[in-house]
């Protein structure tokens, strides 16, 4: 496509930040002419910007000091760097840190950084504004899609929790921000393209640098997506299961409806690169009188048999309007012991962040879905502000 320079003149610059290589490239040759970077040259600026971008975590152009000033000045005349804004930032008293983000009017997303006991610490990264399943037990599962998240939106959230923990440039010692979940708010495997492409940027070792081992994408069970998945991001998988029968999934999450438990541990054992130092984290929710009974611990061991898997207890974080309840603790202690015995590691997961509403299965934005004609009067009310 080739774009005329005077209309880009006219437009608001280009967020460069959390595009991948390729986009950067391509933005570098439609533009080529009047940035005057010739064709060949556009591979090595591309490297260079994106190094800046990725590495050092730059906000102005000038910072770049390998690029002559004449050239910096044209690239900051078409391009930004700005991050989009962070409308509400909380601290909780456990040091969790939930961020809500306005990736553009009417679209808001959470992330939360969890710092973990030892050096490292995870950001759990939002895949959707909304969700279109309806898990009874989660409160994302209340707020209707409004729309998938691009992957420059994805790799913004780690930009920001970088921004905000300080932990530029890369190559720094001891950062925090080690690893990734896909475990915000939404449906990963429904947006299992810009995930993928997402993780392209966020794991390039010459940009933000984070291992795809130390990458985990949750999902409720989206059968045909999980292998192409694997396959296509390295990553590890994680599947929020809450019950070893069909009949009580279905009854707490639709979508074993459609792709019910056979399906789902079949896709299970075909993971790519399935093996006991990659094995697959199953997620379980603490239900008080639902899931938690010594013979539904017993379903889940028979379930799991011959995969290698781990199983993550996490006691129910309550939201307004549930009517569910946590499990107490010392069922959650004998259910755990139960699994632990069978020879599957069964951590209970400490709530972190529920102060700040941060915990797993508590992030809820206030965007609706608007019509576009909605969305464009908030455009205009924001321009007229600005
Ligand atoms: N949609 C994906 C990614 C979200 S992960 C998925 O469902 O896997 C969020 C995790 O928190 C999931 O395992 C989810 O089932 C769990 N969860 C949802 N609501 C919860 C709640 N109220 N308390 C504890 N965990 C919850
Ligand atoms: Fe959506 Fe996951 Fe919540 Fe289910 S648990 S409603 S899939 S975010």
């Amino acid at each position: 496509m080739i774009i005329d320079p005077w209309l880009l003149k006219l437009a608001e610059p280009i967020r460069l930040v959390g595009l991948g290589r390729k986009e950067i490239a391509q933005h570098l040759t439609d533009l080529g002419e009047e940035l005057r970077i010739e064709p060949k040259k556009v591979r090595m600026r591309t490297k260079q910007i994106f190094h800046w971008i990725y590495n050092y975590g730059v906000t102005d152009w000038d910072q770049m000091t390998n690029i002559a000033k004449p050239m910096r000045e044209k690239l900051a005349q078409y391009f930004s760097l700005e991050r989009p804004e962070i409308v509400e930032r909380l601290v909780s008293e456990d040091g969790t840190r939930k961020y809500l983000i306005r990736m553009s009017p009417g679209v808001e997303v959470e992330t939360v950084f969890i710092p973990d006991v030892s050096k490292t610490g995870a950001l759990c990264v939002s895949s959707q504004v909304g969700c279109t399943l309806t898990c009874k037990f989660c409160h994302t599962g209340t707020q209707r899609l409004v729309r998938n998240l691009t992957p420059a939106e994805i790799v913004l959230q780690v930009i920001i929790a970088r921004d905000d923990l300080g932990e530029w440039p890369t190559t720094q010692e001891n950062r925090k921000l080690t690893n990734i979940v896909f475990m915000g708010m939404g449906e990963p495997l429904y947006n299992t393209q810009a995930v993928g492409d997402s993780l392209d940027t966020i794991c390039d070792p010459e940009g933000l640098g984070i291992g795809r081992r130390r990458i985990t994408v949750s999902t409720s069970g989206v059968v045909p997506e999980i292998g192409p998945m694997g396959e296509r991001t390295s990553a590890m998988l994680a599947i929020s299961l809450h019950a070893a029968n069909d009949e009580l999934r279905e009854q707490i999450m639709p979508i074993n409806r459609k792709y019910p438990l056979k399906d789902l541990m079949q896709a299970c054992r075909d993971y790519p690169g399935l093996s006991n130092s990659k094995r697959i984290t199953f997620e379980y929710v603490m239900l008080k009188g639902i899931n938690d009974q010594p013979w539904h611990a017993k379903q889940l061991i028979k379930l799991l048999k011959g995969i290698p898997a781990k199983v993550n207890l996490i006691p129910f974080n309550p939201w307004p309007g549930t009517d569910y309840e946590c499990s107490d603790w010392e069922t959650i202690e004998a259910f755990a012991d139960q699994v632990n015995r069978a020879g599957y590691a069964s951590p209970i997961r400490t709530p972190r962040g529920r102060d700040i509403f941060a915990a797993c299965g508590q992030l809820k934005s206030e965007s609706e879905k608007k019509r576009a004609s909605d969305i464009r009067k908030d455009v205009r009310a924001s321009e007229e502000l600005s």
